[in-house]
């Protein structure tokens, strides 16, 4: 844990998800579900081809399948996608042929239309067709009995191409995630109520709602609790439901020092837990624990109050340990993509926490990467990260960055977008 902790106390970005993911059994439960609803699921058992992709020789274009190299061809009928030609070609013979349909037993070529010349039966062409030409041949995709797609893949739609291609009507995969979401705080109003109706000091509880959306696009199914006063009783009947009901627990709220003594003792008593000050800008409390059950044990992720800390840890620590849990493999597991983007403005940084700010990048006309920084960087802004389709990643030890530096940008992913 040393290295975890540097001088100033705090737990590194990097140590505290690589904590998580190590710490993280992956859940095993599998269900049978039809292809078409796999997308963004995770690959339980292997897939073989049944058969070979293409299933036959066939042709990639609209023209004259033909047997060996003649000046010209005799046509002997067609074959068209789904209505193959029965009989087989000599040399110096021709069919039509479509993009898809078989080639015709004795063709070794299949001339493109816009070079060929048809008079009667008779075919000639504007250039010789080389052998194999346009021919897509039987199992250059896929052959049978080969592994389809690696279990522990995230389902994405070529996968779902690839599957349906093979015939491959319903899939194993691992379950869904059950989470349990709610929010801690007195000050916190259901969406919904109106805004007359607030008391001096109440918000509307926005982060519930946000994570919310985040979850769904885990494929998580939820159980959203609401949103809790600053009351040990009450939180203690919500910790026990959801620790019940969910495979994991996520609370925004309520772990900041001060507040955190009570949720600290409620959760002390059900289970274990750990109250982390992350090197993280915005974002430094977080508190990670398990709560103990008959059949194994809930994940518990307390994710700080103020909105854009709560979607920063969550996307930068909690996905990545949400990935490992609902049983994707560490191939599908990368971190988000980074890029360098040239800075349009300077930005202010004291070094000692990991920065990420919210930025837009893009190309501009000469085509370099740029990126600006959007909006106040404050944990409460979120009209910034709304505008915003990036992270702009500032090293731990970086200090202030200039117009013109170079730096680190992670375009938003998934489930941020
Ligand atoms: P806390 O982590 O409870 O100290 O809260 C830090 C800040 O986040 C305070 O300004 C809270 O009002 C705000 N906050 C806490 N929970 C939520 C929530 N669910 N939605 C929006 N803001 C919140
Ligand atoms: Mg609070």
């Amino acid at each position: 844990m040393s290295d975890a902790c540097a001088e100033n106390g705090l737990r590194s970005v990097e140590a505290a998800k690589q904590m998580l993911i190590d710490s993280i059994n992956p859940i095993t439960e599998t269900e049978i579900i039809p292809l078409s609803q796999a997308c963004g699921r995770v690959l339980a058992a292997p897939v073989l081809s049944a058969l070979n992709l293409p299933p036959c020789d066939n042709s990639a274009m609209d023209g004259y399948a033909l047997c060996g190299e003649s000046e010209r061809y005799t046509l002997m009928g067609k074959s068209l996608a789904g209505h193959p030609f029965a009989g087989t070609l000599e040399p110096g013979q021709a069919t039509r042929i479509t993009t898809g349909a078989a080639v015709p037993a004795g063709a070794d070529r299949v001339q493109m239309q816009e070079n060929c010349t048809l008079e009667g039966d008779q075919l000639t062409m504007s250039r010789p067709a080389k052998p194999g030409e346009n021919i897509r041949r039987r199992g250059e995709d896929v052959h049978t009995g080969q592994s389809l797609i690696p279990v522990g893949a995230k389902i994405k739609v070529p996968h779902i191409a690839l599957l349906a291609a093979a015939g491959v009507a319903e899939v194993t995969v691992l379950r869904k995630l059950k989470a349990a979401l709610l929010s801690i705080g007195d000050e916190l109003k259901p969406i919904g109520t109106p805004a007359s109706e607030l008391g001096d000091g109440d918000i509307y509880d926005s982060n519930r709602i946000a994570l919310y959306a985040a979850l769904e696009q885990l494929d998580a199914d939820i159980l959203d609790l609401g949103c809790y006063p600053d009351q040990p009783e009450e939180i203690r009947e919500a910790f026990i439901h959801a620790r019940n009901n969910a495979d994991f627990v996520i609370t925004s709220g309520g772990v900041s020092v001060g507040e955190a003594d009570y949720t600290k003792t409620v959760l002390q008593e059900l289970g274990e837990i750990d109250f982390w000050k992350l090197a993280i800008k915005p974002g430094k409390p977080f508190a990670f624990g398990r709560l103990p059950k008959t059949n194994g044990e809930t994940l518990f992720f307390g994710l700080p109050g103020n909105p854009v800390s709560a979607i920063v840890t969550l996307y930068q620590l909690v996905v990545p340990a949400l990935e490992k849990l609902r049983g994707t493999s560490e191939q599908y597991r990368q971190p988000p993509v980074q890029l360098r983007a040239r800075l349009l403005n300077g930005i202010r940084k004291k070094p000692g926490r990991t920065d990420y700010q919210r930025g837009f990048t893009y190309r501009d006309g000469d085509g370099i990467q740029v990126v600006e920084t959007r909006g106040i960087q404050g944990s409460h802004i979120l009209s910034g990260f709304a505008s915003a389709n990036c992270f702009v990643v500032l090293p731990r030890e970086g200090g202030d960055c200039e117009t013109g530096d170079w730096v680190t940008v992670e375009p938003f992913t998934a489930p941020l977008k």
